[in-house]
């Protein structure tokens, strides 16, 4: 049995880099990197950020694919996977903590009017604009996941209100957590902020179209790190346009790298992050080692996917 390392980003890990990463968690295991010629019956698991069919063909006893990274939604895409083959993919607490001060850094940014004193240092003009204070807001977090709780319980500890909304009903301290799609829209007209982390599934792609923004709260500020595809975009300008919106964040996108010509790059009201929010993962690398060894001993793997609700 061979694990495969064919990372498929050239601008970001080099096979080898992560194979001399990884070696010394498995130091008798075989571990293989690049694009195999030709097919291979010994390997059984491959770590990627993507594959290709060729890849899929040349590894036909291949049983895990470890995504390298967290979202899934391609992969789960592909029509070129066979469905007994499995997705686990990394959960990582440093990136997770990231996001969540991702988060809570824009939140403060308009709690402390910092935009607005941007504006005015640039005039010259000393304009006295008072904080809004963080007792008084309501935070509602959308995905209570790995990371959504943490962001959840980080808005907690800040002091402000905390909303949080999931798929299945959570208990989190400090947290009124909502569930299903039906309690969204009280829970968007209550939030002065909206903070989302969600995976891209068909339930969630384009879920935030004009119908949805309409229940937002006037002047609310939508922030997303989990994936572009939440979000219709020209109903989010729209909504900022008409003043219903107050302002978005926005860490994911469509299209990435978000093209140069598209308007969210120069929307007064809207911020873009180029998919930075979260990005530190070196406390996963023994995560994928693990996973080597729970295939092979045909125990639970960790951070399994559910390729039927799609995370
Ligand atoms: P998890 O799988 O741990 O959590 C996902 C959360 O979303 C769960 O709480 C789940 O509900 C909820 N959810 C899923 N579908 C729905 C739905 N239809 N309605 C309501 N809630 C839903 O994922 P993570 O927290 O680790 O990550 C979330 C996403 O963030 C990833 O899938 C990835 O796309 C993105 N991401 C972005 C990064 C970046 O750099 N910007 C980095 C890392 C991740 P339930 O708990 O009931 O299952």
């Amino acid at each position: 049995m061979t694990l495969l390392i064919c990372v498929n980003a050239t601008e970001w890990l080099q096979d080898e880099e992560l194979r001399d990463i990884l070696q010394p968690y498995l130091p008798d295991v075989e571990i293989a990197v690049g694009h195999p010629e030709s097919p291979r019956d010994d390997i059984t698991m491959i770590a990627c950020t993507k594959f290709s069919r060729g890849l899929i063909e040349n590894t036909p006893n291949v049983q895990l694919i470890q995504k390298l990274g967290a979202g899934v939604e391609t992969m789960i895409a592909n029509p070129d996977l066979p469905d007994h083959v499995r997705i686990t993919r990394l959960s990582s607490a440093a990136q997770s903590r990231e996001i969540a001060e991702y988060f809570l850094a824009y939140v403060m940014r308009f709690q402390r009017n910092m935009g607005v004193h941007d504006d005015n240092q640039r005039k010259a003009a000393w304009v006295q604009t008072p904080p809004k204070l963080n007792k008084n807001m309501t935070v509602g977090v959308l995905g209570l996941g790995t990371i959504g709780r943490i962001a959840a319980e980080l808005f907690v500890d800040f002091g402000f209100d905390v909303l949080g909304w999931s798929r299945s009903p959570k208990k989190i301290d400090g947290v009124d957590c909502r569930s299903g799609m039906e309690a969204l829209p009280a829970l968007l007209s209550a939030s002065d902020y909206v903070c989302a982390i969600l995976p891209q599934t068909p339930e969630t792609t384009n879920l935030f179209d004009a119908s949805l923004l309409a229940h937002m709260k006037p002047g609310a500020v939508l922030i997303n790190a989990g994936r572009g595809t939440l979000i219709r975009d020209e109903d989010l300008i729209a909504a900022l346009d008409q003043g219903t919106l107050g302002g978005a964040v926005l860490d994911v996108f469509h299209d990435e790298p978000l093209p140069s010509d598209n308007p969210l790059w120069h929307h007064p009201k809207i911020i873009v992050t180029p998919h930075i929010s979260g990005w530190t993962i070196d406390d996963c690398w023994g995560d994928i080692a693990e996973n080597y060894r729970r295939l092979t001993a045909g125990e639970p793997l960790l951070h399994e996917v559910d390729r039927k609700t799609g995370y």
